[in-house]
């Protein structure tokens, strides 16, 4: 094909058309308009009967002949025609621009037309504006009948849905002599693909569902393939550009895994620990996702791990996404670290200076094997002795642009890394947006734990809900109560969890109170949430900052107020807080007695399951990829055709694919996989969302 896809639009519709398309639809291509796909169709492959229809039969189309034809009401401001088949008859209804249709129709001609039935009271059945056709006319049988998404401004100017199906159908006429196809052959046998001609042809104009469904799953393995296969290339690229260095002293591990080991690790910790281990002793550089739900026991992996780089010598990093969680990880490495006499030091914005330069230095000679920090170690003044491996608590806050930042921080070897986060990230969406790291999964919290029960309540049961709260403090437990904080009411937010300080200080007056919240100064934050820690406050009110990394075992109700305003995934982390220790715990849902659909079926599924994978599976499904990422990466999930919430199965298929294809021909230099070599580079030179993939 020459480039008849990169063909300026203006080519087929014209100077005014190709405008409007480009300004309204950002269609300035032959391939932009062919892949303006239908979001839905009209079922015009069936004929019903006048006799056949009920209230409940949608759009339908019908055919007959008009036998009576008149103008009603007063100011003849209303058409009605009578219209029959052999069954029985209806009416035809037309309020204004009727003159043409008074012209249009003829006796004892057959017409089709295409509406929705109404029933009247007395028992007429009538249709409003319904589409007509001469049935004379019709070259063809009518199919199912593509929509197009259309602005307003486009159906002024003829672009309306019919307009557009009539360019797609000139496109379409077209491209039978010039299009190339772009899957190989054998792939197209294997897997019984359409060709891309008549996926095309049949996703735009489709004679029947079976052949719009074939054409739907080419082009969404088309499309998730060529982008698994981008991603592939990077991490292939990657690893080749990118060797590691390999660590295999087991010393310092096998000490500590032998007598200090403070419980037996799940099977999910072992397979993780080797999967690591294996990685960092092949001599490429380790790119690990590590994910796993709140409870899972990452810490303890990661812990493993360091030791296998600190053991030659070698420096480790862990960073995390706040002062808080940093701080945490400090404490709970050091607590294991003083087992084997490790140093280890916490760097975060606000190290003091000598301190700072203290650390600075050691890390730089190589007498620090160990520092955690926040992105403070990204900063220019932080140097290495040697680093080996970068740990990267993530849950969601660092970009992927950032971690590319890390690796200039060694001159041999990039360091190993090792990213690890606690929102379960479905299989869909790790391999699309992870698709260059490798993914270690712990699917099981450590056994003994008693899960988490959670209700749901509407205010009315307030009383309740408060008794259950008295309980626990009698038996000595701790509470947390949250409050919603966004942005874009910030103000209102900061006087309802005001509002909700002073009740709770009422409703328990003779127990401490506690409150933190996104106003505070970290220092002020910090205080609060160690005295929460200590067990000096019982109750802790506070907006989402305790969302990650706050550990407080003897807590064990997370009360959640206006529940609906949270996330499934958001709410799943903050439920997290509890069920740490070995009582049962408790998460109350409160929300509004006004609960939407979607607000409804998130408390159902988190009073369900406590499953985090499960949870981010029906988020997935419930919200559509785009909002689950954020909206940073929100870009990369302008697919045109697949859906990453229905076609995990298709995805699959296409990454294996795309592997096998990469192992084997990693240039696409063999006969049959030149297609691939082509549509890629074009692809890649096409600019645009695609390129912001990966
Ligand atoms: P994550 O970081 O994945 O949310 P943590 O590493 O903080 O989880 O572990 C949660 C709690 O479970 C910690 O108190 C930890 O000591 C404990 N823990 C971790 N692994 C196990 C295990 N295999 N058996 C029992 N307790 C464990
Ligand atoms: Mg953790």
């Amino acid at each position: 094909m020459d480039d008849f896809f990169s063909r300026d639009i203006t080519l087929l519709a014209g100077l005014d058309k190709a405008r409007l398309l480009k300004d309204e639809l950002n269609i300035h291509t032959y391939e932009d308009l062919l892949k303006h796909y239908p979001f839905r169709y009209e079922d015009r492959s069936r004929l019903f009967t006048i006799a056949s229809l009920t209230p409940a039969t949608p759009n339908v189309q019908l055919q007959g002949y008009v036998t009576k034809l008149q103008k009603v009401d007063k100011g003849k401001k209303k058409l009605v025609a009578q219209f029959e088949d052999q069954t029985g008859q209806l009416q035809l209804v037309w309020f204004h621009n009727f003159s043409w249709i008074i012209k249009k129709f003829k006796p004892n001609v057959l017409y089709r037309i295409w509406g929705k039935p109404v029933f009247l009271p007395q028992g007429q059945v009538q249709i409003m504006h319904p589409e007509v056709c001469f049935i004379g006319g019709l070259q063809k049988k009518e199919n199912l009948l593509p929509l197009y998404h259309a602005t307003e401004k486009l159906k002024r100017h003829q672009l309306d849905t019919k307009g557009i199906a009539f360019l797609q159908n000139k496109l379409l006429s077209q491209l039978c002599t010039t299009i190339e196809e772009t899957l190989p052959n054998y792939l197209l046998i294997r897997y019984q693909l359409f060709s891309l001609k008549e996926a095309f042809r049949n996703i735009h104009f489709p004679n029947d569902e079976s052949l719009l469904r074939q054409a739907r799953r080419r082009l969404k393995f088309e499309e998730l393939f060529y982008i698994q296969l981008k991603l592939l290339k990077q991490k292939q690229i990657y690893s080749i550009k990118q060797n590691g260095r390999v660590f295999n002293d087991l010393s310092l591990f096998n000490a500590f895994y032998h007598h200090h080991l403070p419980f037996h690790l799940t099977d999910g910790q072992k397979q993780a620990i080797k999967e690591i281990y294996r990685d960092i002793g092949s001599g490429k550089q380790m790119n690990r996702l590590l994910q796993g739900d709140v409870g899972s026991g990452k810490t303890i992996v990661a812990f493993l791990a360091m030791l296998m780089v600190v053991s030659s010598k070698v420096q480790v990093a862990v960073m995390a996404p706040t002062e808080i969680l940093a701080h945490q990880h400090f404490e709970r490495f050091r607590a294991f670290a003083q087992h084997l006499n490790l140093n280890i030091a916490l760097l975060t914005g606000s190290t003091k200076k000598k301190e700072r330069e203290h650390i600075l230095y050691r890390l730089k000679v190589g007498l620090l094997p160990i520092v955690v920090g926040t992105h403070a170690l990204l900063s220019d003044a932080v140097a290495f002795n040697e680093l080996g491996f970068f740990i990267i608590d993530e849950q969601h806050r660092f970009g992927v642009a950032q971690r590319a930042g890390l690796l200039t921080k060694n001159q041999v070897y990039a360091p190993h890394i090792l990213i690890m986060t606690a929102t379960p990230i479905p299989r869909t969406l790790a391999m699309t947006f992870y698709g260059d790291l490798d993914l270690s999964t712990i699917y099981e919290l450590p056994s003994g734990r008693k899960p988490i029960k959670t209700q749901h309540y509407y205010e009315n049961f307030r009383l309740k809900v408060f008794n259950l709260i008295k309980e626990q403090l009698l038996l000595g437990r701790q509470i947390y109560i949250v409050y919603p904080l966004v942005e874009a009411s910030a103000v209102l937010d900061y006087h309802n969890l005001m509002d909700g300080y002073t009740s709770i200080s009422r409703a328990f007056p003779d127990t401490t109170i506690g409150i933190v919240h996104g106003k505070m100064d970290g220092l002020a934050k910090e205080i609060e949430m160690k005295r929460f820690e200590k067990n000096e406050t019982r109750i802790l009110v506070a907006t989402t900052v305790i969302e990650v990394g706050i550990n407080v075992p003897n807590a064990t109700v997370i009360l959640i107020e206006s529940a609906e305003r949270f996330g499934l995934s958001q709410l799943h982390q903050l439920r997290g807080r509890v069920g740490r220790g070995s009582a049962q715990s408790y998460c109350i849902l409160m929300t509004d007695y006004r609960l939407n659909k979607i607000g409804k079926k998130r408390m159902e599924i988190m009073v369900k399951t406590n499953n985090g994978f499960e949870i981010a599976e029906l988020d997935l499904k419930l919200r559509g990829p785009g909002d689950l990422m954020g909206v940073q990466q929100s870009g990369l999930l302008n697919l045109k055709i697949a859906d990453l919430s229905k076609d995990g199965a298709i995805l699959e298929v296409a990454r294996g694919i795309a592997k096998d294809i990469i192992q084997q021909d990693p240039n696409l230099q063999q006969p049959d996989h030149l297609v691939i070599h082509k549509e890629y580079t074009r692809l890649m030179a096409s600019g645009g969302d695609w390129n912001r993939i990966g």
